[in-house]
Formats: C-alpha cells, sequence, structure tokens
C-alpha cells in the first residue's frame, strides 16, 4: 500500500459544504479478490473484516428512514459479502437506486456464478474502474489478471482506478 498523505498534503484542496443527503455509501467489508497495490484500504483475499449483520440489517432501515435515493455499494470486493444479494434486494424493492462498485474480475471467482445476471435483472449501476487489473505481472508485479478473465476485456487504463475500494 501507498504512502498516500505525503501527496495530499501538498495539494490545495477545496472548501466544502454540506448539503441535503441523498446518498448512503456502505463498506462491506475489506476482503477483495485482488490485491492491488493502490488499494487505499489495502483490501485483499486475506482480509477478514466484514460488516456485521446486525448493522448490514439496518441499511435498509436508514435508507427507509431517511428517505434516501442511493445505494452505494464499496469495499473491498462488496459482492463478497454473503449479505450482498439480500441487501441489494432489499434497497431495490424499497425503489432505491443501487450502486456497486465492481472491480469486474469477481464475476469469475468461483461461487461468483450468476452475478452479472442478478445485477443486470435487479438494475444495479456498475462503477467500475480496476486500476491495476489491466496491468500485466510484469508492469504491475502484485495485481494480475484473474486466470478465467479474458484478455480481451475491456479494463480501463485509469491508473487511479479504485474499484470496491
Ligand atoms: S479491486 Fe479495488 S478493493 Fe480490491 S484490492 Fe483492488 S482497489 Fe482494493
Amino acid at each position: 500500500m501507498h504512502d498516500t498523505l505525503p501527496l495530499l498534503t501538498k495539494t490545495p484542496f477545496p472548501a466544502i459544504r454540506r448539503t441535503r443527503l441523498d446518498t448512503l455509501q456502505v463498506n462491506l467489508g475489506y476482503k477483495c479478490n485482488q490485491s492491488c497495490v493502490h488499494c487505499h484500504v489495502n483490501a485483499s483475499p486475506n482480509r477478514t473484516e466484514m460488516m456485521d449483520p446486525d448493522t448490514l440489517a439496518l441499511i435498509p432501515r436508514v435508507l427507509a428512514a431517511r428517505g434516501l435515493g442511493t445505494l452505494d455499494l464499496t469495499g473491498g470486493a462488496p459482492e463478497l459479502h454473503p449479505g450482498f444479494r439480500d441487501l441489494v434486494r432489499a434497497a431495490r424493492a424499497q425503489g432505491v437506486r443501487v450502486i456497486d462498485r465492481c472491480n469486474l474480475s469477481i464475476l469469475f471467482e468461483p461461487g461468483q456464478e450468476g452475478l452479472a445476471e442478478f445485477l443486470a435483472g435487479q438494475r444495479v449501476e456498475i462503477v467500475a474502474a480496476s486500476g491495476s487489473a489491466q496491468l500485466t505481472p510484469a508492469r504491475s508485479g502484485r495485481s494480475r489478471r484473474h486466470p478465467r478473465q479474458p484478455a480481451s476485456a475491456a479494463w480501463s487504463p485509469d491508473p487511479d482506478g479504485e474499484s470496491g475500494g
């Protein structure tokens, strides 16, 4: 993981003003099928921190109580949380727009069969910018394309991209 604070302190940051709350962004856990060197939460397959079921169950209630229009799911790879699909179903049943910050390679992971169809069926919006996954091992050293990910897959060459994290 890169030390990013020295880079940020050199940058003038604009003033921030709070407006009406519309989006609830939730980090479901630090587990990820990748371990990108740029990941700002240091997610990896070895991380075990995941949102507990009681907290997860609060999410639809918070969406309803606050009248929020968007649920933005991130991680890690949020799809690896065992409650991911039920949460998506619950939010969509409430008419909430759901964003999945997806690293795309998760679609090829064992155990994630049917994920693409599920996301499409629920009309989930995908935000995908897999910053390191498009690099060959020779360039990245630490991140790699999934063995079953087609070499021709259209990975965005976004060096700052973060999908789940
Ligand atoms: S895919 Fe995203 S969450 Fe996973 S390690 Fe890479 S940057 Fe972090």
